[in-house]
């Protein structure tokens, strides 16, 4: 490990709790209609599943995040949501104050952030993006693509949680990154290979994991939504919904791989119940 990123810190903020049902994470077998109906109902087997930002600070490049939680409108109605993702995400309850009350509760003030990346474009990702005013995005250009396609809002993008597309740098992996360990295509966002941009698509067209060496925790991997759960990793099992069933199978089968080769590293799933209590939480 470098002097550069022992110094690197990861911080967490927890921006809202969402059920989710136990088949919808982990699908069964059975046919179509049946898995639809088991998967979309919250029964008492259901995961408590967080949203979650992240907070890298970095020695020389400074605060840069990892996602967005929520516009403080989220708080009192959905309908920030849109239709229709205010119906899939009605049992969505937003957690502590809003985002940017967090992130100065961190000692960052919004206006101060001058860089996020996005996972992928989802709707409870995606949020709090107007709150950053001086944040230039980083995403993949497929990410950026399938935001912005004909009915997108139905496949869980929502248009006004977007900035203009002069604020966000595009990235492709596939054809500008570099093999990494197990992943076939990552990109070193500031070229000291502290932050490791990691194309695993499937759950969207472009999404990114991020692996951040830091001091404290060593490796960590931040998923996403590559798979909901860390035994959705190890056991291999896709939710109900993906956008590409077998781009998710080889993105988590590289995960599982990496894992593999860096046994003790923490790896932290977005919705993952407790994947992300070992790290440090804005709430404390
Ligand atoms: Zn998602």
């Amino acid at each position: 490990m470098n002097a550069a990123s022992d110094r690197v810190t990861l911080d967490v903020i927890h921006t809202a709790r969402i059920p989710m049902p136990h088949d919808y994470v982990f699908r069964p077998a059975g046919r179509p209609l049946s898995r639809w109906w088991s998967g979309s109902r919250v029964g008492p087997d259901a995961l408590d599943g967080p949203c979650l930002s992240f907070v890298i600070r970095h020695p020389s490049a400074g605060v840069i995040l990892v996602d967005t939680g929520l516009h403080p409108d989220a708080h009192r109605s959905l309908a920030d949501f849109g239709r229709p993702m205010r119906l899939v995400f009605r049992d969505l309850e937003p957690v502590g104050p809003p985002f940017d009350q967090q992130l100065r509760a961190l000692g960052i003030e919004p206006e101060a952030v001058e860089r996020v990346v996005m996972t992928h474009l989802h709707v409870d990702h995606t949020g709090a993006m107007r709150l950053l005013p001086n944040a230039r995005f980083t995403c993949t250009r497929a990410e950026w693509t399938a935001a912005h396609r004909r009915l997108a809002a139905a496949k869980g993008y929502v248009a006004h949680h977007l900035p203009g597309a002069h604020r966000v740098q595009l990235i492709d992996p596939a054809v500008d990154g570099t093999r990494h360990g197990a992943f076939t295509h990552t990109v070193d966002l500031l070229g000291d290979g502290s932050i490791r941009l990691i194309s695993t698509p499937g759950h969207t067209p472009g999404h990114l994991s991020v692996l951040v060496r830091t001091g404290e925790h060593g490796d960590v991997l931040l998923v996403g939504d590559a798979a909901y759960t860390r035994r959705s990793i190890d056991e291999d099992v896709l939710p109900l919904i993906t956008d590409d069933d077998r781009a998710s199978r080889t993105s988590m089968r590289e995960i599982r791989e990496h894992i593999a080769s860096a046994p003790r590293m923490l790896v932290v799933p977005t919705h993952d119940p407790s994947a992300w209590h070992e790290l440090r939480s804005a709430s404390g």
